[in-house]
């Protein structure tokens, strides 16, 4: 009986399709290939040209520095998530569904928050900006990351500052917090390490922007701040470098140890992701958090990209021969100190935290790299969304030719 209705309820969720399908491809094939610069979202390999990683003390992470130069080559980001976009090719091109439990498990929650209202309902529009970028991060996890996952437990840095609370940062009384209150301190005393805004499973760590009571007022001004803050944000790098290593000494069987880490500002989100087998730190391009700015409704973008970044084990493939050649020089810099970083890195009872920041604008890469498996993966996405745009949108067949003229 049980076992009936959940069969039924899965079929539901797998045929139920309330989103816009068109726009939904649309935002898959931002991941597969460079439509138009502004919206594709590409990793960028990133050299370290000095960092304080070795320092005698050792570091926290809130006063960990770290200047950056890009490669001039970059990746899409759905490659190295390859794996998850395959699940998604397959499924919108004959509702196929994987076999695997664990992975028909995920693509059901992604297409239960697809099929739901992805808005988060605030008692009014304006708190949004009343609430710290903390508590947003907070909002986040509980509205988002923690929805697109196995498992929806997260843990919240004990010592932040936002206001501890049972229930959920939105608000509503039905709306439970699936994360609570702990030490989340990773790293080792001797090298970089402090305290993890957040944790998500014990697998994917999330930082929260800084607030700049001092930023001014006018838009443009803010975003370019933001994006100064977001990007190549050196407390970012230090925290998805040490959980890189300390994913590699707590998973040993896993195939790849490329660790992602969220960064999330209150209109944008990035992942940095180092692999600290082959020594490549990647950031992606920005990612809008809403629809627009104040609408508090979830982006396909966002979605998309947290899911493939909350189930990273799974859909992660890790990077191939001709991606390892970008090296961070991490191991160059931290040479004296490696052997702490590969071997005596620990999760909890490691201690405290504060704050720093500047950084240059990302510009896109000028070349792009991609492997044969996107390639094909963005052929059969884009038949697909030629499919549904003669269905949805019979007036206009932009949306194909437009990318493909590219
Ligand atoms: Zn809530």
């Amino acid at each position: 009986m049980a076992s009936d209705t959940k069969k039924r309820r899965t079929e539901t969720i797998l045929n139920e399709r309330k989103y816009e399908e068109g726009k939904w491809l649309h935002t898959i094939l931002t991941l597969c290939y460079d439509m138009d610069t502004k919206s594709s979202i590409i990793l960028t390999p990133l050299k370290i040209d000095v960092c304080n990683a070795n320092t005698s003390k050792g570091t926290s992470f809130s006063k960990a520095f770290c200047d950056t130069t890009q490669y001039d080559e970059g990746y899409m980001f759905g490659d190295i998530f390859g794996n998850g976009i395959t699940v998604l090719t397959n499924y919108e091109e004959d509702e196929s569904t994987p076999t695997d439990k664990p992975l028909l498990l995920v693509l059901q929650k992604l297409l239960d928050f697809l099929n739901s209202s992805r808005n988060i309902n605030l008692p009014n529009k304006h708190s949004l900006q009343s609430i710290s970028e903390t508590e947003l991060t907070v909002l986040v996890a509980n509205h988002l990351l923690g929805k697109l996952g196995t498992s929806s437990c997260y843990l919240i840095d004990e010592n932040c500052c936002g206001k501890k609370r049972d229930n959920c940062f939105c608000g509503e009384t039905s709306c439970k917090m699936t994360g609570e209150y702990g030490d989340t301190s990773i790293g080792n005393m001797e090298v970089w390490h402090g305290n993890l805004d957040i944790l998500i499973n014990n697998d994917l760590a999330v930082k929260p922007l800084d607030e700049n009571p001092d930023s001014p007022g006018g838009k443009s001004a803010t975003d370019v701040k933001l994006r100064n803050d977001l990007q190549r944000n050196p407390q970012i790098i230090a925290q998805t470098i040490v959980f890189s290593f300390l994913q590699k000494k707590r998973h040993p069987e896993r195939s790849n140890f490329l660790t992602p880490c969220i960064g999330i500002g209150s209109t944008e989100l990035i992942v940095m992701l180092y692999d600290s087998e082959h020594d490549v730190l990647l950031e992606s391009s920005t990612v809008p958090l809403f629809e627009q700015d104040l609408s508090l409704k979830f982006s396909f973008q966002a979605i998309l990209v947290c899911w493939l970044t909350v189930n990273y084990k799974f859909f992660c493939c890790g990077l191939d021969e001709r991606y390892r050649k970008h090296k961070s020089n991490f191991f160059v810099h931290a040479k004296e100190k490696i052997q702490i970083y590969e071997d005596k890195l620990t999760l909890g009872n490691v201690c405290n935290t504060t704050q720093l920041n500047d950084r240059n604008i990302l510009l896109p890469p000028s070349k792009l790299l991609r492997s044969k498996k996107v390639h094909d993966n963005t052929a059969t996405l884009l038949n697909c969304l030629k499919k549904v745009s003669q269905f949805e949108y019979p007036d206009s067949n932009d949306i194909g030719s437009t990318s493909s003229s590219k």
